[in-house]
């Protein structure tokens, strides 16, 4: 009898017992291939001695010291290779220990820079529809998928949804990527000019979205002209690289195609990978000086911030991602699976779109190819598929997307960046087995 708390309640897991590479093991002897390095989160696959024995090391050294009191040596080195990376003039990192506490922070520092700088009417966020960003209550409401919220309302309610991305079944056929990007980008600004340019305080995002839609990038311009109206109206941006960040779009930050820089960029999975539980709110020096310049201190804060040894995991991750040419390997292995998998799926009947970038790949499901009607709720494809895809042993990571009557049945593929080719034709197969 377990006494863990399962996510599901009536279906507890088996226990995984070991990891090797791109395998995981289980108590009773059964072997998965990790397609989706859990939900994005193990680049380097399992068992990295490197990482192991950074891990090690650190916490023979010093496990643990109260960031109220110091800071330590991995802290100091990680935030420096992070702010040595980093796009625009992120300056300053906050390390926390996963992505909701990385966005949280993130509301809550946007939130105090307006208020900090005389503006303190300033109290509403935008997200997008059909968006994850977390499972705390303020990362939540952020969050546009209505059902994830529900069971919590009432929610923060300075929060306002708007138009998603680019997803495959909404793009009206004949629209143009660019036109569209650019419909969805002016919903942005239609939405700040409603609720009045002086009362919004952030717009939050991810480059790539991963969860909910299934590795959809968005569309060519789309982030550079939310760049443009996020400045225009003195709107942070926020952009949430949580899932798509630290090598997993074949550039260490996914916005970097983007051509834009955030105010605040949110990581955490791939930082860790997997060896620590991870992540960091960057910002901008113009943030931090404000706040240097005001009260002093940003009114937020958890016990493990900053933690040693997550953060010498972290800085072992980030120099084996730099050192070992594993943005380029990203880019040729995702090149070489996208392609594997557009020989199998490519005329699919129901697989509508094949998409993403680097080693962050979705396959969409559609009723219809031609007409890219999804599928009904009850007959979406993706709760199916995860547990075909299990007894197939693949672990990979479909989703139904919103349940809300819009399109986002897909599964997400995000297998280490350590993957051979040979391991790549593996992954391939076992999907087509589950599909
Ligand atoms: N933001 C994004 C984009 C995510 O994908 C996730 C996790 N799936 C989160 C935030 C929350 O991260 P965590 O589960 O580490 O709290």
């Amino acid at each position: 009898m377990s006494h863990v708390f399962p996510r599901q309640i009536h279906a507890p897991p088996p226990v995984a017992t070991g990891g090797a590479g791109c395998y995981l093991f289980d108590a009773a002897g059964r072997r998965y291939f990790d397609g989706s390095g859990g939900a994005a989160v193990s680049c380097l696959g399992h068992g990295d001695p490197e990482i192991v024995a950074a891990v090690q090391d650190q916490a023979s050294r010093l496990a643990y010291a109260h960031t109220g009191f110091f800071t330590s040596e991995p802290a100091e080195a990680l935030a420096d290779l992070l702010i040595a990376h980093a796009p625009g003039d992120l300056d300053r990192v906050y390390f926390v220990s996963g992505g909701s506490e990385a966005v949280e922070a993130a509301l809550k520092l946007a939130r105090q820079y307006h208020v900090e700088r005389g503006a303190p009417e300033r109290r509403h966020v935008i997200a997008r529809r059909q968006s994850y960003h977390g499972n705390t209550l303020g990362a939540l409401a952020a969050g546009g998928n209505a059902w994830r919220r529900a069971p919590f309302e009432p929610m923060l309610p300075a929060m306002r949804h708007v138009a998603p991305c680019y997803a495959y079944a909404e793009k009206p056929p004949g629209e143009t990527d660019e036109a569209y990007g650019q419909r969805l980008a002016q919903e942005l600004e239609d939405e700040i000019l409603a609720l009045g340019p002086e009362s919004v305080i952030a717009f939050v995002a991810e480059p790539v979205v991963g969860a909910t839609l299934g590795a959809v990038p968005a569309v060519p311009g789309y982030f550079r002209r939310i760049r443009e109206i996020c400045d225009r109206y003195g709107v942070l941006l926020i952009l949430d690289e949580v899932m798509c960040g630290m090598g997993r779009t074949g550039h260490l930050f996914a916005c970097e195609a983007e051509g834009v820089a955030p105010d605040i960029l949110c990581i955490a999975k791939g930082l860790g990978a997997g060896y620590q539980p991870v992540g960091a709110m960057l910002c901008s020096r113009a943030i931090y000086d404000t706040l240097a310049a005001g009260s002093g201190a940003f009114q937020h804060g958890h016990t493990y911030i900053g933690h040693p040894v997550a953060c010498a995991a972290g800085l072992a991750v980030m120099r084996a991602v730099l050192e070992r040419g594993l943005l380029a390997q990203v880019q040729a292995r995702g090149a070489l699976l996208r392609e594997l998998l557009q020989d199998r799926f490519g005329a699919h009947p129901h697989i509508g779109d094949i998409r993403g970038r680097g080693l962050f790949l979705g396959l969409e499901f559609v009723a219809d190819r031609e007409t890219r009607t999804p599928f009904a709720r009850a007959e979406a494809v993706a709760p199916r598929l995860k547990a075909a895809a299990f007894e197939a042993g693949l672990i990979c990571y479909p989703m139904q997307g919103t349940r809300d009557g819009q399109s986002g049945d897909h599964v997400l593929l995000a297998p280490p960046f350590i993957m051979q080719p040979a391991e790549a034709e593996e992954l391939a197969d076992r999907l087509a087995r589950a599909i």
